[in-house]
C-alpha cells in the first residue's frame, strides 16, 4: 500500500493534480472538500452543518471530517492505496488519521507539499469562481479568511510530518506537466519506482 498526501494552501493545485496522480498510480482519492460538497448536495443534515463553516471561509470541526475519512477508508478495503486531499488539515486530523491507518497495518508514506505565492493563489482562486460553481470560490474575504485558517491552523500539519522526515516541499507554479512531473519524481523516489 502507499498512501500519499498532497498537502496545500487553497488554490495550489491539489485538486488538478490530484485527478492525475490517482489515474498514473492507481491510489484512491479521498477529498474532504469533495465529500463535504456531495453532502451539501444531498442535503445531508452533516452537509447542512458544514457549509455554515464552508462559506465563511472556516474549517469544519475536526469530528465531523474525521468521522467521514474513517468511513471511507472503511468502505474502500481493496484500495492499493489512498492520496489524501484538503486532509488533513489540523495536528488532530494528522494524529487521528495516522491512528486509523495504523488499524489497518498502514501509514502515511510521503507528504507532497505545493509551494505557491499568496498572490497567486488569490487570483487563482478568483478566476476558478468564475466557472467551479463553488460559492466560497467566489468572494474575495471568503478567500483571505480560507488562506488565513491555512496558515493558522493547517500549515502545522507538515511540521507534524516533518518530524518523521515525510515531507517535501515542491514549486506549485508552472505549467501543471512541469508540477506533476516534479510531484512523480518524488513519488517514485519514495516508492522506489
Ligand atoms: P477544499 O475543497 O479542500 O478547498 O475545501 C473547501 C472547504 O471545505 C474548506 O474551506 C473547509 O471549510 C472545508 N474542509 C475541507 N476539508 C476540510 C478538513 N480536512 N477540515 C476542515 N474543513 C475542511
Amino acid at each position: 500500500m502507499f498512501n500519499l498526501i498532497l498537502f496545500g494552501p487553497p488554490g495550489s493545485g491539489k485538486g488538478t493534480q490530484s485527478e492525475k496522480l490517482i489515474s498514473k498510480y492507481g491510489l484512491k482519492h479521498l477529498s474532504t472538500g469533495d465529500l463535504l460538497r456531495s453532502e451539501i448536495a444531498g442535503q445531508t443534515p452533516l452537509g447542512l452543518e458544514a457549509r455554515n463553516f464552508m462559506d465563511k471561509g472556516q474549517l469544519v470541526p475536526d469530528e465531523v471530517v474525521i468521522g467521514m475519512i474513517s468511513s471511507a477508508l472503511d468502505a474502500n478495503p481493496e484500495a492499493a492505496g489512498f492520496l489524501f486531499d484538503g486532509f488533513p488539515r489540523t495536528e488532530a486530523q494528522a494524529e487521528a488519521l495516522d491512528k486509523l491507518l495504523k488499524l489497518k497495518k498502514t501509514g502515511i508514506h510521503l507528504m507532497l507539499a505545493l509551494d505557491v505565492s499568496e498572490e497567486e493563489l488569490v487570483s487563482r482562486l478568483l478566476n476558478r469562481g468564475k466557472t467551479s460553481g463553488r460559492s466560497d470560490d467566489n468572494n474575495e474575504t471568503v478567500i483571505r479568511a480560507r488562506i488565513a485558517e491555512y496558515h493558522k491552523k493547517t500549515s502545522a500539519v507538515a511540521d507534524y510530518y516533518k518530524k518523521f522526515d515525510k515531507v517535501k516541499q515542491v514549486k506549485g507554479e508552472g505549467s501543471i506537466d512541469e508540477i506533476f512531473a516534479a510531484l512523480c519524481k518524488e513519488v517514485d523516489r519514495k516508492s522506489g519506482k
